[in-house]
């Protein structure tokens, strides 16, 4: 069996791929246990493995451009944004691990009497990496980087959609000498060859980026199997414009928020909380910026929001706007095919107002550049808007209040909260969502400790007293 892809810019097939059916899976997970039994990679020095991954690295960047054509053509995601964001990210994250097993350490306890106890980290085994489609390199190579610079194996299955960029990236990362079967790619659907992947026995972590639904099924498959799980899945995150706020920058940091990589982030500000005095002004900002936002092909470096990755993503944005209107919304842009591009998953991006907090628009994930403004009066009603969802990823905050800041990264439900920025990234902090956005996080340490297993290794510091059996 095989399956096309598409560019979402044209609608047309740019290639035919093959599918891996459970054979295939088991090839690629059985080359991954027996080069980690080997010790060929899992067992390789510290700066065996830093070189590698610095090499990695750096082949990555030798191939921005290439790669950033296959991101950008497979995804619809804007060429420039990815050469500029995408690759580097990818060949960044080689870097961060690479500096950072340089540093890690184990622990060492001397209060027993007699005894040193080391814990040591080692490697876990064979790690299932399940990317999504909205930012294929930049997640895909995080997972490949951190299993990899801990010394497992890896078997990586990128989403149907949007498999180019990462198959190149893989052969690249075999082209730098990484040794045969630590890292294999699978390709195809979820439901076949992801699932074929998860529940494989010898597979003994999963980390999964995409949807809350499939990371449900997916924690459950894993979980008959006792493997361990990392999932970032989706989010409805809140940004709250406090009336104290810069207006400008909270402005032009919540158009970037929500309709940055065409609308398609899990950690899109996509409920924009404003408070009522400002809210007027604000709206009306907001929707004429929207409605100004310059769509069109992802390769043309005038475009700023390119089509969204699939025609079923495009309905999905279509259908929630209808729905939003019914159930109350005033529409202040988009709801519509935009003129002009007949061709192409485009969709004109989507300003509403939501009378309140319960609309569908505001509690689902719509995954697109789909915008919803409510107001708000006191900051004990941001916050209840804000925690009022099932997901829990992140939040920002726009405010020049110092005790406001203080006071509104405490009381919100997120594994982040960005205060006056849009999205910055701190590899060496936790990237996770609470609620359903997530289990277990993505970042230095929360990588170290998800990638390794912890050992406990016992020394006396002098022979110990034994009872001797058998000799009375
Ligand atoms: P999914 O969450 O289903 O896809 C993510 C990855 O999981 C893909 O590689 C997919 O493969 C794979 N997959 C799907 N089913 C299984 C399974 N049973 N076992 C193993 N792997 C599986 O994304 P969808 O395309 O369904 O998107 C649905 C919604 O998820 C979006 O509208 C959005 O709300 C959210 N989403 C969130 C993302 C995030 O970054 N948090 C990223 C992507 C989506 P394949 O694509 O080949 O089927």
């Amino acid at each position: 069996m095989s399956f096309s892809v598409l560019n979402p810019a044209t609608e047309e097939v740019v290639a035919e791929i093959a599918e891996a059916d459970a054979c295939a899976v088991d090839a690629a997970v059985e080359a991954g246990a027996k080069v980690f039994a080997a010790g060929t990679w899992s067992r390789a020095s510290v700066e065996q493995r830093q070189d590698m991954l610095r090499k990695i690295a750096r082949l990555i960047e030798a191939h921005a451009d290439e790669l950033a054509d296959l991101e950008s053509l497979n995804t619809g995601l804007l060429l420039r944004e990815a050469r500029r964001r995408h690759v580097a990210r990818a060949a960044r994250n080689f870097d961060f691990f690479a500096d950072y097993i340089g540093q890690s350490v184990g622990e060492l306890y001397q209060q027993h009497p007699g005894f040193l106890t080391m814990v040591l980290r080692e490697p876990v085994g064979v790690a299932a990496l399940i990317a999504p489609w909205n930012a294929p390199l930049a997640l895909g190579s995080m997972k490949i980087a951190a299993a990899i610079a801990f010394g497992n194996s890896c078997v990586i299955k990128p989403s149907e959609q949007a498999p180019l960029a990462i198959m190149r990236m893989v052969e690249i990362i075999a082209e730098a000498g990484l040794a045969p079967g630590v890292l294999s790619l699978v390709n195809g659907r979820g439901a076949v060859t992801g699932e074929a992947l998860v529940r494989h026995r010898l597979v003994d972590l999963v980390s999964f980026t995409g949807g809350t639904a499939t990371g449900r099924r997916i924690a459950s498959a894993a979980g008959e199997g006792l493997k361990a799980v990392t999932m970032e899945l989706g989010g409805k995150s809140a940004n709250i414009i406090f009336e104290s706020a810069d207006f400008d920058r909270a402005l032009d940091a919540a158009l970037l928020g929500v309709f940055d990589n065409n609308g398609q982030q899990c950690l899109a500000g996509s409920r924009i909380l404003v408070q009522r005095s400002i809210a007027d002004r604000f709206i009306e900002a907001f929707a004429a910026r929207t409605k100004a936002i310059r769509i069109g092909d992802p390769r043309d470096p005038a475009t700023e929001l390119g089509p969204v990755a699939s025609a079923a993503q495009r309905e999905r944005v279509l259908e929630h706007y209808a729905r939003a209107i019914d159930e109350g919304a005033i529409g202040l842009a988009g709801g519509g095919r935009p003129a002009g591009l007949p061709r192409g998953f485009y969709v004109e991006p989507v300003a509403v107002e939501a009378p309140s907090n319960d609309l569908a628009a505001c509690q689902e994930e719509i995954f697109g550049p789909f915008a919803t403004i409510i107001r708000f009066d006191t900051a004990e009603e941001a916050y209840a808007i804000a925690n009022g969802t099932r997901f829990g990823l992140v939040s920002y905050v726009w405010s020049r209040d110092a005790a406001q800041i203080a006071e509104a990264q405490e009381r919100l439900e997120s594994g982040v909260v960005w205060i006056n920025t849009p999205v910055a990234r701190e590899l060496r902090a936790p990237f996770g969502g609470f609620k359903e956005s997530g289990v277990g996080a993505e970042g230095g340490r929360a990588c170290e400790a998800f990638y390794t297993r912890q050992k406990t290794v016992m020394t006396p510091r002098r022979p110990v007293a034994l009872e001797r059996l058998g000799t009375a």
